[in-house]
């Protein structure tokens, strides 16, 4: 099939589900679904042309065009206010669905943060705790913004670098912010603060953990585990005088032995990038979630389609689409 045809069919197909009733979210009420919805960065158009990993990040119309849709379909809370009703069985009149943030970056608390206030909704902010102390942009921004400067491919660096031990990772992108010159990230750039973080949770936000460092858990040894699953949640807990019950794992991964400190430390719940809606089958501390993004949501048009976004938020979306 050409790509225009495949387009087109696409359309047509999520128009006629959505017409149908099998992608709305209100039909599917009854399997108790809960939805949870990943955003990393909200840039504007001019920010986002100077932004490397763009596949990652939504323009502020489209943040507030999806979290209109949001709450038109679902009841939205934070991570934790839903997690709990979602466990207690409760009924509601929509299905549930959670916003989530991860990283902890400064463009969620200015792009992000107003249309949340403007629409009265709470989302759940995972912060890095180094991030959040130091101001230290996380190793795969460092590295993709380095990259681009070398004339690399920033986002192919990035996944190769993902599958190095931590000290490989770190001196790959020291290298490369050798040859161009250091950090090479733009002043607009930046991590969340504590006062912005203390912000978010006194407007009713919830702030989860995402470690220490942002590594990939399943390569750290046991000691360095203990700071980026246990301190980390002490250090949030401390710093913001509120309890912190989410974790979220770096990249989506874990494996047994990150998943049973993660639940050791007191958290009650962790979220994955494994795409999907949680149903009661599914381990409180192996959440599926839906990562989301603008192109992914436009129709071939190029316009924003409700009837997409439906589809992409239920059970019959084929992952190759
Ligand atoms: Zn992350």
């Amino acid at each position: 099939m050409s790509p225009n045809i495949r387009s087109f069919v696409r359309d047509l197909a999520g128009d006629l589900l959505y017409a149908t009733g099998i992608t709305q979210p209100s039909k599917r009420i009854k399997d108790h679904p809960f939805s949870i919805v990943t955003f990393h960065r909200v840039l504007p158009a001019e920010l986002l042309k100077s932004y490397p990993i763009n596949g990652i990040a939504v323009t502020p119309s489209e943040f507030e065009w999806f979290v209109k849709l949001f709450k038109k379909h679902f009841i939205c809370g934070t991570l934790s206010e839903n997690f709990a009703r979602w466990q207690a069985g409760e009924v509601t009149e929509r299905p549930l669905l959670s916003i989530t943030f991860d990283d902890g970056q400064l463009d969620n608390f200015v792009y992000a943060q107003p249309i949340l206030k403007a629409a009265k909704i709470p989302a759940t902010f995972f912060a890095v705790t180094n991030g959040v102390e130091y101001n230290e942009t996380l190793w795969y921004d460092r590295l993709a913004y380095a990259a681009v400067k070398a004339g690399k491919s920033p986002v192919n660096i990035v996944e190769q670098a993902k599958t190095l031990s931590v000290g490989e990772r770190l001196n790959l992108v020291q290298k490369f912010e050798q040859e161009v010159g250091g950090l090479a990230r733009p002043d607009w750039d930046g991590m969340m603060n504590w006062q912005q973080l203390a912000e978010l949770a006194e407007y009713g936000h919830e702030i989860g953990c995402h470690s220490m460092t942002h590594p990939i858990l399943p390569l750290c040894n046991d000691t360095s585990l203990q700071d980026e699953i246990v301190l980390s949640r002490k250090i949030l807990q401390e710093n913001l005088n509120t309890p912190i019950t989410s974790f979220c794992y770096p990249n989506g991964d874990a494996d047994q032995r990150i998943i049973n400190l993660v639940e050791e430390a007191g958290y009650t719940k962790a979220v994955t990038t494994k795409w999907g809606q949680n149903n009661n089958s599914n381990s409180p501390f192996t959440l599926k979630r839906f990562d989301i993004q603008g192109k992914t949501s436009r129709s071939r048009l190029g316009d924003l389609s409700e009837s997409r976004l439906a589809w992409r938020l239920s059970p019959y979306f084929p992952k190759r689409m």
